[in-house]
């Protein structure tokens, strides 16, 4: 929260040439010490480490389970050890399944059996490891065997589903081929079967990631005709985390649900392949001509299907209890030892993932580094710092997901908030998180320099939105999901945030055999400028939250965002409602019917339902309340708080972002708790704000969107009773 103390007056100190500047969260005489603190940690950060332990960590391929992603995280232990952090590493059990037969096949007209390899290039010796390099496929993929007619979906997601069937195209019964991107991958396998399709193929095409994005690898940084993307297809959007331990710690001895009762597991077997696969694939294909924005940037005219082209895909896989290797390193504080701020990064990688995630995970050691090494020296930060390297995140957040299901009751009440980083790279500074973080943030981001233009970060960021058309707010988006920060925020209820550089780092390396250390050196991040910006960007985070005299949560921000969420929701019902008033109308003169080409086998819509009007007054009235309270809340200085109050005002705040989530969760996903931010249905990694609400409207579901309304009027309501409660612990 902010307070009155803590406008953007300058103090200029006559005669020495420096200011102390006002911080949120910091008394007077105490911001000038932190700014302090801050600029000595920043001169310590050195980018040759960060290269150096690049250099190590993605030696070798290290995914789940493997000899080198131990030895990693027992190196990276070590290292924290002898930077004086108490570290131990938490070890959970958890399902991986690894490819043991991958087969697919054009079966007619013309038969092709598709590589499922990539090639090792010149000048990257990693690439070169063989067998050693984890064969692509899609974990959490279901064994099974399906030979069918093929269908091109495009992206595979919902829209392209209503195009199929104004298409008349049906594909029960058959296979698809999606193209990557469009949505997260998890989507298209699972809608693909909700629609009755018996298999699912993805590609990568050139269009996104290859060649007509740049010269592919190793001229350039995109994908070559091989490069193939691995990746999870696990249903994350209903719980992530090991699949057969929702919602509970997977230890040694936990109980399990049979692998096929698991149901983030996919019903369909689904396989990624590479565009050289793909071509003959989709040069078979005949039936209509896919529509212009489907088209991709091979050099054939994408037919939709479905067949002649007739595929057969067969998938098998060891499916293994494989152990996963957090290591949690703490570095206890001075004042406040039991509120805790913590830093994680995942550690385990696809292949060697010099990007994802080595690039994040070096950043994130050496802003450990030189907190420790500072600590030693008398400067140790007032509240616990935790560092955390978290194992088996590719395959579905997995290591975080247990850790905090394992761990959360302590993290409910010790845990101010949860930093999260992954791949990083050239470019602009982007953050999402919790909105009462916002004004923190935006404060951080005005000290830190960007490396190329000598700006600030959060100066360049607000340029480039502005040269494309947007406003000049610092803001951070809302999280869904894609990576270790959902456990934290989505289920314990811990304000998080994420952030990292990028924009200015594009290629075709995801999840393929060629993110490694000459890719990531020549092509992301030439120097590790943009390592060391993130280590001093989120060191920043982690030191004021740890030092602040009141922890830095600011409402007013907090408040007009939830009320942007809400407009934004009533006026897309009012929108969706015009909208079915006129195809409604449009239908019943036959317009759509008149204006076809007879020639083209191109069904008529039919009428849609009429939308209701829903009452959102509970939702407006609890958002003005909660408003006016707020107001009164940030008007209120505790600079001369005294120490007992202020040590109760810190107590309240922590635990002020669980006033957001409940026990009940989301419909058909209690899991997800938050009521503001959740990944979508069926979005995946794309964020949903007011998911109740939103969701059930998109669906269409009106008596669930009625209901949705009353329970966010409820948290609203709860929010408000809290603030009462600061307010009352600020006097
Ligand atoms: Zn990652």
């Amino acid at each position: 929260m902010t307070q009155k103390f803590i406008s953007f007056t300058l103090i200029f100190l006559l005669g020495l040439g420096t200011y102390a500047q006002s911080i949120t969260g910091f008394k007077s005489e105490n911001a000038a010490v932190q700014l302090e603190l801050e600029s000595q940690f920043e001169s310590r950060l050195k980018a040759e480490n960060l290269d150096v332990w690049m250099q190590r960590l993605a030696a070798e391929p290290h995914w789940v389970g493997t000899e080198y992603g131990k030895k990693n995280a027992e190196w990276m232990a070590e290292q924290f050890r002898s930077w004086g952090y108490d570290t131990k590493i938490e070890t959970y059990h958890v399902l991986f399944p690894y490819p043991k037969i991958r087969e697919l096949e054009l079966v007619s007209p013309d038969p092709y059996t598709a590589k499922l390899t990539a090639v090792p290039v010149e000048g990257d010796p990693y690439t070169a490891q063989g067998e050693a390099l984890l064969p692509s496929y899609n974990a959490f993929s279901t064994d099974g065997e399906a030979e069918a007619d093929l269908v091109f979906v495009n992206y595979g997601i919902p829209r392209d589903y209503e195009e199929l069937e104004k298409m008349g195209i049906d594909v029960k019964g058959k296979i698809v081929i999606a193209k990557y991107y469009g949505s997260w991958r998890g989507i298209k396998p699972k809608l693909a079967a909700e629609k009755g399709a018996i298999g699912c193929i993805i590609y990568s095409d050139p269009e996104d990631d290859g060649y007509v994005r740049g010269d592919v690898y190793p001229e350039g940084a995109f994908k070559n005709k091989t490069g193939v993307q691995r990746g999870s297809v696990m249903d994350m959007p209903l719980y992530p985390g090991d699949v057969l331990t929702p919602g509970y710690a997977a230890k040694k001895d936990a109980k399990r649900l049979d692998r096929k009762d698991a149901p983030t597991i996919t019903k369909i077997p689904v396989l990624p392949i590479s565009y050289e696969d793909a071509l003959p694939l989709l040069s078979a294909l005949k039936g209509p001509v896919a529509p212009n924005s489907w088209k991709g940037g091979l050099p054939i005219t994408y037919h939709v299907g479905p067949g002649p082209a007739k595929v057969r895909i067969k998938l098998e896989f060891d499916w293994k209890i494989t152990p996963a290797h957090n290591v949690i390193a703490m570095l206890e504080g001075s004042t406040y030892p039991d509120q805790w701020v913590m830093r994680g990064n995942h550690h385990d990688a696809w292949v060697h993932g010099a990007n994802d995630p080595v690039s994040g995970m070096v950043a994130v050691m050496e802003e450990a580094r030189v907190i420790g090494e500072m600590a030693k020296q008398g400067k140790r930060p007032k509240r616990t710092v935790v560092y955390a390297a978290w194992d088996a995140e590719e395959p579905g957040l997995i290591g975080s997901t247990e850790w905090v299901e394992d761990h959360e009751k302590e993290l409910q009440a010790k845990l101010v908030a949860y930093i999260n980083t992954d791949s990083n790279g050239r470019g602009f500074f982007g953050a999402g998180g919790s909105h009462t973080l916002q004004a923190m943030v935006s404060e951080v981001a005005d000290a830190v320099t960007d490396p190329q233009t000598g700006v600030s970060i959060k100066e360049r960021r607000i340029a480039r939105q502005l040269a494309g058309g947007g406003n000049a707010n610092f803001e951070l988006s809302a999280l869904g999901s894609g990576s270790d920060y959902t456990p934290f925020i989505q289920h314990a209820g811990i304000a998080s945030l994420n952030i990292g550089f990028g924009g200015e780092n594009a290629g075709g390396e995801y999840h393929t055999i060629y993110d490694t250390y000459p890719h990531y050196t020549r092509f992301k991040d030439p120097g590790f400028a943009y390592g060391v910006a993130l280590a001093n960007t989120a060191g920043r985070i982690v030191l004021r939250m740890a030092n602040a005299d009141v922890l830095p949560f600011e409402f007013k921000q907090w408040h007009a965002t939830v009320s942007e969420y809400l407009k934004e929701i009533m006026e897309e019902t009012e929108s969706r409602r015009k909208e079915v008033k006129r195809h409604n109308e449009l239908v019943a003169r036959k317009a759509y019917a008149l204006a076809a080409d007879p020639r083209e086998n191109i069904a008529p819509p039919n009428k849609k339902e009429e939308i209701p009007y829903l009452d959102f007054s509970p939702l407006q009235n609890s958002l003005a309340r909660l408003g006016e309270r707020i107001e009164e809340l940030e008007s209120l200085s505790p600079e001369s708080l005294s120490v007992e109050k202020q040590k109760a005002l810190n107590e309240a705040l922590q635990g002020t972002e669980q006033i957001l989530t409940d026990m009940t969760g989301l419909p058909r996903r209690p899991w997800f708790r938050h009521r503001l931010y959740a990944p979508g249905f069926y979005t995946g990694y794309g964020v949903k704000t007011l998911p109740g609400v939103r969701e059930a409207i998109e669906q269409e579901n009106w008596k669930e969107a009625q209901e949705q309304i009353g329970i966010l009027a409820r948290t609203l309501e709860r929010m408000d009773q809290q603030v009462i409660k600061l307010i009352g612990l600020s006097k």
